[in-house]
């Protein structure tokens, strides 16, 4: 059984630095692939769990009109690699993205976790500090010389980066938009959010933990798709069922996410839990 006593979702990056702040014992949990590993070998240092996945914030990629590029710490490798910011503006860093395990640790590994998990075979840090030295040995002291040159240069420069920016966003939306379709189109035909919630949960042993469980839709105006979304309550569940189950639910292929969560403690059953989740996605 994983020996995790409390875990909380972060709303956002405020709530998460407030999450951490009230408990001592608190840690991030990101893609989960070190820290689950970690609880499974019985370890007792993520007793505290803060979820940071989910932040979009955290997500983003993108480069600034000083040509500073921005990796956001919950950025998958999958999500690294494929990033036209970094295969344009720092490829090596692309490069070492694609060397991480195979394509379904890729899908929900971050590179903050990897960075963050102090691994010795951590991938991703190593060409980070590839790069760093590169640019404070070498690129730094070679721009202040030309300090003078460089400003006028950015000057000129300045509208074209706006304008590229602008391209690479669009691109970057294109690209997003093309595999969220072909992501919906792998889905099976008859899938529904409620069949697959009950799925998982057979198979993660708490059906019978399932107390309720209502599914609803909505229509989007001019969109071919409708948010279907189940709330469901939980009861009686152990804290290991609990993440082992939402953990399933976030890092599957058919773009599911928790949208609301609260987790109450049974005062009369020690260690068991109550649930209560709000679960989303999209269906044509
Ligand atoms: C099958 C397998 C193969 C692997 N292959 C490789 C490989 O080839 N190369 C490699 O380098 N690694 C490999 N790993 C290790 C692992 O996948 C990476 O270290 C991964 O990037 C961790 O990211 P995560 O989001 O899953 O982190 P998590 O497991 O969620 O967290 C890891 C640690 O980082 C902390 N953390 C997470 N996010 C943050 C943040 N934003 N800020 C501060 N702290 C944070 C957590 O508290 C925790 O201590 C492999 C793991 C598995 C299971």
């Amino acid at each position: 059984m994983f020996a995790i006593e409390r875990y909380n979702k972060a709303q956002s990056v405020e709530d998460a630095v407030k999450l951490l702040v009230a408990d001592s014992e608190a840690k991030l949990i990101a893609g989960g692939t070190d820290v689950l590993i970690r609880l499974h070998e019985g370890s007792s240092d993520f007793r505290s769990l803060v979820d940071i996945n989910g932040l979009a914030v955290l997500k983003e990629i993108t480069e600034e009109p000083d040509g500073t590029v921005r990796i956001g710490s919950l950025a998958t490798f999958s999500e690294i690699m494929d990033s036209d910011v970094v295969n344009k503006r720092v490829p090596v860093i692309a490069e070492a993205a694609a060397t991480v395990g195979g394509p379904q640790l890729r899908n929900t590994a971050t590179m903050g976790g990897n960075i963050c998990a102090g691994v010795p075979c951590a991938d991703s840090a190593g060409a980070l500090l590839v790069l760093f030295i590169v640019v404070q040995l070498i690129v730094r002291p070679l721009f202040a010389r030309n300090d003078r040159l460089q400003k006028q240069l950015r000057a000129r420069t300045l509208a074209l980066s706006e304008l590229q920016k602008m391209r690479t966003e669009y691109e970057n939306l294109q690209a997003a938009t093309l595999s969220s379709s072909a992501r919906f189109d792998q889905r099976e035909k008859d899938f529904t959010l409620y069949k697959f919630l009950n799925r998982l949960a057979g198979e993660t042993g708490i059906k019978e933990n399932i107390k309720s469980m209502k599914p609803t839709t909505t229509e989007q105006k001019d969109s071919r798709y409708k948010i279907s979304r189940v709330d469901m309550r939980l009861e009686s569940i152990t804290p290991a069922q609990l993440t082992d189950y939402l953990h399933r639910v976030e890092t599957s292929a058919n773009m599911v996410s928790i949208k609301k969560m609260s987790v109450t403690k049974k005062e009369d059953n020690e260690g068991l839990l109550t649930a209560i989740l709000q679960v989303e996605t999209l269906e044509t």
